[in-house]
């Protein structure tokens, strides 16, 4: 068995055939973790989790490009990040700290995200602005970071850095030696330089790598670097495929591919490698 500890399979872009993915992940012994990324992605990962109560688990949160274009005081949407892998249509959403805190007491949520710092998208846009953006986001993540805390769940962090830097994650380091302190937290899909790594793995932070490590090899240093306690695998599906399958939707079942990856990098046998990451996925959401 493999866990997937991040992924998608809840979104518009599964409504088809929701099901035979779900049953190829089983087929392929894959276990998953559905992530939310607004009101109602998080609702359908609970759904989901209760439609497939031993193999999918679900998380809820509202993702920091949803903060892109709110007001920071009254939190109002004056525009809307909108993908359409992740909403058929363009309806634009609030935070509202009640709705995620009431979604986040099922006891089929394992944790709370993914929620977080995106810099990667403000990159373009004028200093001012930027600033004022860049405290939405810290704003909205701490109010997710406070529900963590009152219902004792880990940190399930989506942070992404502009280019070439790490502005991103040295914020939230920062913004995390406050509040969620004692929390567990995941980085999913991390990006980050050796310095700022160093500094996530002494403040005891986990960390998920996907397909990219697959093609890409600008992440195989940090790998190195991080002790194999504190990895997981995850697709982050329908986003960037394995290798093999570059350029067409991913899906849990393709996470084979990421472990024996993972496994090569770190010079371990594929059961020595998946048994671990296993294992820290159980000590972070599951105990
Ligand atoms: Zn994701």
């Amino acid at each position: 068995m493999i866990f997937d500890a991040h992924t998608h399979v809840q979104f518009p872009a599964y409504d088809n055939d929701r099901d035979a993915v779900i049953s190829r992940a089983r087929t392929a012994e894959v276990k998953m973790i559905a992530v939310g990324t607004q009101v109602s992605t998080s609702k359908l990962a609970i759904e989901l989790a209760k439609k497939y109560p031993n193999e999918v688990w679900a998380v809820v949160g509202y993702h920091p490009n949803h903060a892109d274009s709110l007001d920071s005081t009254t939190l109002t949407t004056s525009g809307w990040y909108h993908d359409k892998n992740e909403q058929a249509d363009s309806e634009p959403e609030v935070f509202d700290v009640d709705t995620f805190r009431e979604l986040a007491k099922n006891e089929q949520v394992v944790a709370i995200g993914e929620c977080g710092l995106d810099y990667f998208r403000l990159a373009t846009g004028e200093k001012r602005q930027v600033e004022s953006v860049k405290e939405k986001q810290k704003k909205i993540f701490l109010e997710q970071v406070k529900i963590a805390t009152e219902v004792n769940k880990p940190l399930m962090i989506h942070c992404r850095s502009s280019k070439g830097t790490d502005d991103a994650y040295e914020d939230l380091l920062n913004v995390l030696k406050g509040a969620g302190r004692d929390l567990k937290k995941v980085l999913h899909f991390y990006a980050g330089g050796s310095q700022v790594t160093k500094k996530f793995i002494d403040e005891g932070y986990y960390f998920t790598f996907g397909g990219v490590i697959t093609f890409a090899r600008d992440y195989d240093e940090i790998i190195k670097m991080i002790p194999m306690d504190r990895i997981m695998l995850e697709t982050d599906a329908p986003y960037v495929s394995p290798m093999s399958r570059r350029g067409s939707r991913n899906e849990p079942s393709f996470i084979v591919e990421v472990a024996v990856k993972l496994s090569e990098l770190k010079g371990l046998s594929i059961e020595e490698t998946i048994e671990v990451t296993n294992n820290n996925v159980n000590k972070v959401f599951f105990s």
